[in-house]
């Protein structure tokens, strides 16, 4: 084991990871299960000691604070020119500690499709297995569910019944039963499973770093350190030049290093370092390493909209507000109130044919509160703030198209300009407004139609007139992926890392995180990433031994 020694100019570590968000806790924490290893895990943010980022309903507020990169892509022509915000965690944790929680694995289909993109040994069956050891839930042990692994899941808790309401809807209007939607078959509706714990998010980072884990001596977890490249020897990876209390340092990894910087941040880190196009490097005065195309390329991300609906009597249970600092203080007092609920508790899978070869679109099922943020969309009724409200958020589940995400410059500290080109592949849009009509065709049921009373867009919108809103609408669900996919590099000069997750024509460096998926989940990627960063270190420590 190289030891950690002087000051950091002069540390040696075996593996360095760069981000403690949630894969490469996951990575970190395996890897340290073998005490002959050195590990070093980088962070550019801090740890989380801001509780309001762990309650279920207010967490949002960490958003544009130093806890976020505070993204927001370039002009997306597919929405009317508008820039999208896009959270990113900055700090222990990562995306996964402002993010809602939700655990939604995605289906056999996708975790299939990386093997059939040449990901040799990646598909359902392995990640089945492995989610059996990352998963604690009371829905388990079963052979889709896992009991006793790393991450608590828990239900939501929702305070109203008109959430059983809206999941009455999905069952009547044809679309699935009720139930889990993560066992045999996808097309369900269900209330979602978090990894919150008695309405606390625990992060992946707070179950694979916990206090325990953390206290290994071969693990060393260092936050506020901004990692600015990768440094090689030749083609090898050895170290990472890093920002460390105003000074630029480097550090040295004896056996590899491991990007889990996150979907933008890793593309922006190979480029910087040299890997990546060779006429963008060139561009940016940045000598090339290595010329891999795929490098940034291939951004895919989820889309959504809202369907608005104005109810006819009121939803009782709905009228509170859960990010006050009342509300904050119950949650800190007693794990109750407002701040407990998330408006979204449910979600329901639903295919657009009867093939079921994976599910179209997500729709999460929701109250609103006090019918806000629908001043527009309703206007001339009287006394809105005072009436009640519900929502369908349309989530487009495999969008076809794909973006990229480019250096702005060759300073680590430009934000890279990110281009997921949101609807440019026209099929998008078609199945979009197919997703809306599902959703107007949920207000009509049996279960919804007393409370619905307007609906936006209006029920006989064309589709020219659903375009029209999805265009000026939609927004992102904040799943970026695949800049740097996984797949056959002989076969396909697009991927970026093979199925061992090693960096195509350099040694000594991995990556592990969102990035190296070849296609969204049909679900949220917080489960994927925590599986990627499981396979990466059984890949890792099966090699060495
Ligand atoms: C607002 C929001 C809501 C979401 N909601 C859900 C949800 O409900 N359910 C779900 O499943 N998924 C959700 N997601 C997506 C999910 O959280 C992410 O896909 C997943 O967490 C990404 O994991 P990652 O390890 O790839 O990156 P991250 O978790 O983002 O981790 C990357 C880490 O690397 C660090 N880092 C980056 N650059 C550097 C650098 N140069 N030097 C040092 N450190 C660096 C970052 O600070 C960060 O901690 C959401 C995401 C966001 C942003």
């Amino acid at each position: 084991m190289h030891k950690k020694e002087g000051s950091m100019m002069t540390q040696t570590y075996d593996y360095i990871i760069v981000g403690a968000g949630t894969s490469g806790p996951v990575v970190a924490s395996r890897l340290s299960e073998d005490p002959q290893v050195s590990i070093l895990l980088l962070e550019a943010g801090g740890e989380n000691t801001n509780d309001i980022s762990r309650t279920p309903g207010a967490f949002f507020k960490v958003w544009g604070t130093d806890y976020d990169w505070q993204y927001e892509t370039e002009p997306q022509k597919g929405l009317n020119n508008r820039k999208i915000y896009s959270p990113g965690g900055h700090v222990v944790g990562g995306s996964s500690a402002i993010n809602m929680g939700f655990w939604m694995r995605g289906t056999k289909e996708d975790y299939d499709f990386w093997e059939q993109q040449g990901a040799m040994g990646w598909n359902f069956e392995t990640a089945l297995e492995m989610f059996q050891k990352i998963e604690d839930t009371d829905l388990g042990p079963t052979r889709y569910r896992g009991k006793g692994g790393k991450v608590r899941l828990e239900y939501s808790a929702y305070p109203t019944e008109f959430t059983d309401t809206l999941l009455n809807a999905f069952k009547e209007a044809g679309f699935g039963d009720i139930g889990d939607f993560q066992a045999e078959t996808p097309y369900r509706a269900d209330i979602v499973q978090k990894d919150f714990i008695n309405q606390v998010r625990h992060t992946p980072a707070d179950s694979y770093l916990s206090k325990e884990i953390r206290k290994r001596p071969n693990l060393t977890v260092q936050t506020d350190t901004f990692v600015r490249n990768v440094i090689f020897k030749g083609n090898r990876a050895v170290g990472v030049e890093v920002e460390h209390q105003g000074k630029v340092q480097q550090i040295t990894a004896g056996a590899e290093i491991i990007l889990s910087a996150g979907t933008y941040n890793t593309a922006q880190i190979l480029k910087l370092s040299g890997v990546g196009p060779k006429e963008e490097l060139a561009k940016h005065g940045i000598p090339v390493v290595a010329d891999v195309p795929g490098v940034g390329e291939n951004l895919n991300d989820h889309l959504l909209v809202n369907v608005l609906i104005l109810s006819s009597i009121p939803i009782p249970d709905t009228h509170f507000n859960p990010v006050s600092d009342e509300s904050i203080a119950q949650w800190r007092r007693e794990r109750t109130g407002p701040a407990c609920y998330y408006p979204g508790p449910a979600a329901g899978l639903i295919s657009s044919d009867k093939t079921y070869t994976g599910p179209d679109f997500e729709i999460i099922l929701e109250y609103v509160h006090n019918a806000n943020g629908s001043e527009k969309e309703f206007a001339g009724v009287e006394n809105i703030a005072e009436r009640s409200g519900y929502s369908f958020t349309v989530i487009l589940t495999v969008p076809k198209s794909r973006g990229n995400v480019l250096l702005a410059s060759g300073d680590p500290h430009d934000k890279p300009l990110i281009n997921p080109n949101y609807l440019s592949n026209p099929d998008d849009m078609k199945k979009f407004i197919k997703g809306i009509r599902y959703a107007m065709q949920l207000t009509k049921t049996r279960a919804l139609l007393p409370y619905t009373e307007r609906v936006h867009p209006a029920p006989d919108a064309s589709d020219a007139d659903i375009e029209t809103f999805i265009h000026s609408e939609a927004s992102s669900v904040f799943h970026p992926v695949g800049t740097a996919r996984i797949g056959d590099l002989k076969k396909d000069p697009m991927a970026v890392v093979d199925s061992h997750l090693r960096v195509r024509g350099v040694e000594g460096l991995r990556v592990a995180d969102a990035s190296i998926m070849p296609q969204v989940t049909r679900g949220h990627t917080m489960a994927p990433v925590t599986y990627i960063g499981e396979m990466a270190a059984q890949i890792i420590r099966s090699e060495k031994h």
